[in-house]
């Protein structure tokens, strides 16, 4: 059970007295406000008690929810939000030339790793602290927001410090102590799908972020692992509009990683906006040759114009 509390509300300490004197563990993560993980069972006297002094407080179970505090961008439906950067920060030169071209695009969000879940321990593992810095000061001086992600709780600081928009990895759906960790900051997180998770899987994973009191989830449809080897992943387009249904957040879709091979990721990101998609994460590189993760997948400024031209036919950029 997860239990949310700002943190002027003195309920929070009676809640952790009676938890105390019950000889229960817990766990409490506190960012912007506290959040309560209880773990181990509670007897009926002790749930009752707990209940009364959480009473009136947020309780959300999965479902449609009537409202988000996903950033207005992504939920217009008369636009298309896009994001788009490198795979991962790779040097200072290399986000200059991307920010100074987002700029000439209109485009508001860049995207860039700093911290990269990469299946290899051979292979670049991402900047860091130093990534994370150079991204935000290059693109928050051009008026730019920032997304990325984080792979551990650990990072969570930082990551409020340079990013507007925390990303939580495919791989990072199902980690329950991360998700809950998030739901105690107030930054927006874009959640992407987990490659085997079902949409029901997807959906309570963001029920863990808003039941900590974060209702600021973007949805990211980023390719499913199927039996088709053709593309890196395959994008379900059908899950772009379930999610948005079912949940009321925004959904965006992630071509790039879904295809794996820059050929493909027009035709698709077409298609998701087609289906009603919020937005789409692009992945671009000044020089995908020598891009240092996901080179296949990336595309170059003139692919990416090309296809931000095409994606204006079917609704305006922002
Ligand atoms: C990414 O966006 O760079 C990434 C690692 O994507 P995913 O988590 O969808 O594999
Ligand atoms: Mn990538």
């Amino acid at each position: 059970m997860i239990y949310s509390f700002e943190k002027s509300d003195p309920a929070k300490s009676r809640f952790i007295e009676r938890l105390t004197a019950g000889d229960i563990d817990f766990e409490l993560i506190d960012h912007d406000r506290s959040v309560v993980r209880i773990l181990g069972s509670i007897d009926d006297n002790c749930g009752a008690a707990l209940e009364k002094i959480y009473e009136g407080r947020r309780k959300l179970t999965v479902g449609r929810l009537e409202y988000s505090d996903s950033p207005s961008d992504f939920r217009d439906p008369d636009s298309l939000t896009v994001i788009a950067g490198p795979c991962s920060v790779e040097s200072e030169q290399q986000i200059d030339a991307v920010v100074s071209f987002l700029k000439t695009t209109g485009v508001r969000y860049i995207r860039g790793g700093a911290f990269k879940p990469r299946t290899s321990a051979s292979s670049f593992q991402g900047m860091g602290k130093t990534g994370l810095k150079i991204i935000s000061d290059c693109a928050h001086a051009a008026g730019i927001k920032v997304v990325s992600e984080v792979m551990d709780r650990s990072q969570i600081d930082m990551l409020l410090e340079y990013a507007d928009v925390i990303q939580v990895g495919s791989r990072n759906m199902f980690n329950y102590t991360l998700i809950t960790a998030l739901g105690s900051v107030d930054r927006p997180v874009l959640l992407k799908r987990g490659m085997a998770a079902t949409v029901d899987e997807w959906l309570q994973a963001a029920d863990y972020i808003s039941r900590g009191g974060n209702d600021s989830v973007i949805l990211c449809e980023r390719g499913i692992r199927t039996f088709e080897p053709s593309t890196r992943n395959t994008l379900d387009i059908a899950a772009i509009h379930i999610a948005k249904e079912r949940s009321g957040y925004p959904v965006i879709a992630d071509p790039s990683h879904a295809a794996g091979n820059s050929d493909f990721v027009a035709p698709l990101a077409m298609a998701s906006a087609a289906a009603g998609a919020d937005g789409v994460m692009i992945e671009i590189h000044p020089h995908p040759e020598n891009a240092l993760s996901d080179r296949n997948q990336a595309l170059r400024f003139d692919q990416f114009e090309q296809l931000l031209a095409r994606l204006a036919t079917l609704r305006p950029i922002r």
